[in-house]
């Protein structure tokens, strides 16, 4: 099996050598040392893809590699950007083929997948957990709501905008779809929805008694669970995992609780919930898997 370079480019761009699903050596971060949200934002596509390949050639050091991966936010499909929320300026950027240009051009000839950062994730907690042959999802909780799946499938797969409340007054996802999860769960949202108090605050809140807030935390664990239930109505049970800066805040046996309301056919039912924490690392290994399976 050869090597494979794996990439994530959200605020940083990292990359890192993969062989046999594990990382062979130290992940390259540039910019290095800062988390500068703007690193990618005020650059355009093929400044963005300059800049990655660079860093791959850079990472490669002359060495055969057979497949890059890159773990990127947003809609990808066959090679092209068709959607990037926080990065509009790359919408409908033909990315593989400009990475693969750079690539080239530093004599560095391999095959390259570009792939939705949470989908990266998914391939890596399978790879790094021996679940390769398993059905595995995760819920990325941030300031948006990222859904991964592993194995990677064709199609668009916004789990995180998944329509869970019927209420027209759920109007708060970074989309301005109504009635997204992301909607209710994203911490943008949760900023907008109590302007007068930051996410922690409500769930200390709750936590307290706080009548709004108590109301507000079971919708919270309701928007998720109804989210998975909808994802195991159409893809079956499996396991989820739950990352992320807010997934400390899930209540895993209020999650089950609702998914236990919500999913009464018996071949349906079995999902088990667990929360892990998220590094580079997993989407860095998870975009080289993805990309050494894309290129088999
Ligand atoms: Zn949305």
């Amino acid at each position: 099996m050869g090597q494979t370079i794996g990439v994530l480019a959200t605020r940083q761009v990292a990359v890192g050598v993969v062989e046999d699903n594990a990382l062979t050596g130290p992940i390259r971060v540039y910019p290095e040392g800062v988390e500068d949200p703007d690193a990618l934002r005020t650059m355009t596509g093929d400044e963005i893809a300059e800049l990655i390949g660079q860093q791959v050639l850079i990472s490669a050091n002359g060495r055969q590699i057979d497949s890059v991966g890159v773990g990127f936010p947003g809609v990808i499909r066959s090679g092209v950007v068709e959607e990037s929320p926080n990065l509009q300026q790359i919408k409908g950027f033909p990315f593989a083929a400009a990475l693969c240009g750079v690539l080239g051009r530093g004599g560095l000839h391999a095959s390259v997948l570009i792939l939705n950062d949470a989908d990266a994730i998914a391939a890596g907690v399978a790879a790094t957990r021996g679940h390769l042959e398993k059905l595995i999802r995760i819920w990325y909780l941030g300031d948006g709501v990222g859904f991964g799946r592993y194995p990677q499938m064709e199609g668009v797969w916004e789990g995180g905008h998944m329509v869970v409340s019927l209420d027209p007054k759920e109007h708060f996802c970074g989309c301005g779809g109504v009635g997204h999860l992301e909607g209710i769960m994203g911490h943008r949202a949760m900023r907008l929805r109590f302007l007068d108090m930051e996410p922690e605050e409500v769930f200390a809140a709750a936590h307290e008694g706080d009548a709004r807030c108590v109301t507000f935390v079971k919708r919270w664990h309701r928007a998720l669970a109804a989210a998975s239930a909808s994802s195991i109505h159409l893809d079956g049970p499996g396991k989820f995992f739950i990352m992320g800066p807010n997934a400390h805040y899930v209540d895993l046996g209020l999650v089950a609780q609702y998914i236990h309301e919500m999913v009464k056919m018996t071949p349906l039912q079995g999902s088990l919930f667990e929360i892990i924490s998220s590094s580079h690392d997993l989407a860095i290994v998870g975009a080289a898997v993805n990309a050494r399976r894309a290129s088999a």
